[in-house]
């Protein structure tokens, strides 16, 4: 390894270590550093919301400790050590009390999940799932018990209600839409996925929320706005994620939804970029695997000294509800045109068009998801 100040890389997820991966496919030597608040196993974190379907436990969906990472990437890891803050001007990270000197600065530190706050005194028995560690502690939490309740019906409580009635736990799920999956599925869609949870036993509760979580015996009794009371073991909050900013912001860096960046993943500090859910690439804000692949490949070149930018192709999201298989890839945002939808029962191809006939965006449920693909190659890519 090099003497030169290292590139550090803030975050073990699958933005992190994809671009170490990229990153040694350039360079077998450049000097590197990955820096986590958390332990540093590598895993995939859409896996977390299968498995019960896919019979495994939380340890099963680790794929390698941080020793094993350091070692087959070449890299020096350090786990459970959090960022406090970034001095651009000295080059240099606060880790607490020390400082890491960078050459170039990767923030790859993910989304914080929100959190209402919610009356009572029930608040230990709920759970937000966004990383491996979190899984761990549901996963032990749930041991024993019967009964889940999931706020929100985006695609995270979606594809957990459907994993846990495979695990056959009672599911509800309360959310304070009219469908399912909103802004990402139009009516149809939603509307077949709904009723595929509905025959899997997934009792829905929508247009209402979560008011009051008082502790009741081992579990809760959660009151809705809309005076019902579901009694659960656990509830799972699922209501959405928000871009790590704060630090970034903190140390001067251009923030909106998430850390600004330019299609080189270049921040507006010099020798600090970022990437996955953290990042607002090209104002755009995707927290999928699809473009923090795409950012991770180009960044890569770009630090081992080809500076390229990212093309984000046509990026469709499978949604994992076996129950009703679903994928979609959303029109623009304020994309000129309409839905035009073939249903029969849970079978729905809704094509978003443009007035001209040209397809723009899609949703596909049941036998129709199969359509996936072909449907991708006719809408245009994000970044032409
Ligand atoms: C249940 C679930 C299912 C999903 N399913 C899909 C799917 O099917 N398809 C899809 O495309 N996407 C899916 N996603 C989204 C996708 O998994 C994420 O977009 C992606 O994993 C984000 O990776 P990341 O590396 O950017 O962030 P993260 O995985 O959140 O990693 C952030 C890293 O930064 C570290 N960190 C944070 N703050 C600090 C700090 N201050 N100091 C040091 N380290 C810090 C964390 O410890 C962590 O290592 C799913 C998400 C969830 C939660």
């Amino acid at each position: 390894m090099s003497t030169e100040a290292p590139i550090v890389i803030v975050g073990t997820g699958l933005s992190g270590y994809t671009l170490a991966k990229e990153i040694r496919k350039q360079d077998e030597n450049a000097s590197i550093v990955m820096v986590t608040a958390d332990d540093g196993f590598s895993y995939s974190k859409p896996m977390l919301s299968t498995g019960f379907t896919k019979g495994k436990e939380a340890d099963e969906l680790a794929q390698g400790s941080a020793e094993t990472m350091a070692e087959q990437l070449n890299l020096e890891l350090r786990a459970y050590t959090t960022v406090t803050g970034i001095d651009p001007d000295a080059h240099e990270l606060v880790l607490g009390d020390e400082r890491l000197a960078y050459g170039k600065l990767v923030l790859a530190w993910g989304a914080d999940v929100i959190r209402l706050s919610i009356k009572g005194d029930g608040q230990e028995h709920v759970f937000s799932i966004n990383d491996l560690m979190d899984y761990r502690a549901f996963r032990r939490a749930l041991q024993g018990r019967k009964k889940v309740a999931i706020m929100g019906a985006g695609l995270i409580g979606c594809e957990f209600a459907n994993d846990l009635r495979n695990g056959d736990y009672e599911v509800d799920v309360i959310a304070p839409s009219d469908a399912l999956m909103p802004g990402l599925l139009p009516p149809p869609a939603a509307e077949a996925v709904r009723s595929g949870l509905e025959e899997l036993g997934v009792r829905f509760h929508l247009e209402t929320v979560v008011d009051h979580i008082a502790t009741r015996g081992d579990g809760v009794r959660l009151t809705l706005a809309n005076g019902e009371k579901l009694d659960a073991d656990l509830v799972i909050s699922a209501v959405g994620l928000r871009s790590r900013t704060e630090l970034a912001a903190a140390a001067g860096l251009e923030t909106n939804r998430g850390i600004v960046v330019n299609r080189a993943l270049e921040t507006s500090v010099p020798d600090v970029y970022a990437l996955g859910d953290c990042a607002e690439v090209d104002g755009h804000v995707l927290l999928y695997v699809m473009p923090l692949m795409a950012c991770a490949r180009a960044l890569a070149k770009t630090l081992t000294g080809e500076r390229t930018e990212v093309r984000y192709g046509t990026m469709p999201v499978m949604v994992k509800t076996p129950c009703c298989p679903t994928a979609v890839c959303p029109p623009p945002p304020g994309a000129s045109g309409s839905w035009h939808v073939e249903a029969d029962g849970q079978d729905v191809r809704a094509l978003f068009k443009a007035d001209s006939g040209e397809v723009l965006g899609f949703a596909v449920t049941g036998r129709f998801a199969v359509e996936k693909q072909a449907l991708s190659k006719e809408v245009p890519p994000i970044h032409p």
